[in-house]
């Protein structure tokens, strides 16, 4: 079973305790913006196979909302952080760098 660490509680949580919130680290486009650039958040997403950064929702829990980078071959998850954040955190990223050389996210090495 997948577990995943709630950055705000600290409680070590089961699969069944969390809500996924699909793919982190999506730029929304507003009013003004282009039909294309709006067609792509609403439909274009990543599938990986490998390193993923998606939201999850502690919903059996405290409730609040955060992210976490999770290995969708072997369900590592690498960490968890805030959903307050546009970007994963660099010391993150560099774990994750350690684990799986050459990997990078977007284009953030
Ligand atoms: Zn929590």
């Amino acid at each position: 079973m997948l577990t995943i660490q709630c950055p705000h509680c600290g409680v070590q949580a089961e699969e069944t305790e969390l809500s996924p919130g699909g793919e982190a680290h999506l730029s929304r486009f507003g009013p003004g913006s282009e039909d294309q650039d709006f067609e792509a958040y609403l439909f274009f997403r990543e599938n990986p196979k490998g390193v993923h950064f998606e939201r999850w929702r502690h919903v059996h829990g405290c409730g609040k909302w955060f992210h976490a980078a999770r290995c969708t071959v072997t369900m590592e998850v690498f960490g968890t952080y805030s959903a307050q954040t546009t970007e994963p955190p660099k010391a993150l990223r560099d774990k994750i760098s350690e684990k799986r050389p050459g990997w990078t996210w977007r284009d953030i090495a």
